[in-house]
């Protein structure tokens, strides 16, 4: 499982391969880039620190 990131929403997820865009907002391109790229670790960081906090 790899994480993703969403540039045009900021949304960060899990997938197991690079989607064509994303899934919570649809963006398939930002400001002519890829709108969704792999997450840098900071915020993996940030999604898994958001899930345990969800989980107590
Ligand atoms: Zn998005």
């Amino acid at each position: 499982m790899n994480f993703y990131y969403c540039d045009a929403c900021h949304y960060c997820f899990e997938s197991k391969s690079l989607p064509d865009r994303c899934p919570d907002c649809g963006a398939a391109e930002h400001n002519d880039k890829k709108a969704v790229r792999l997450a840098k670790k900071d915020e993996v960081d940030e999604l898994l620190r958001i899930r345990a906090e969800d989980n107590e």
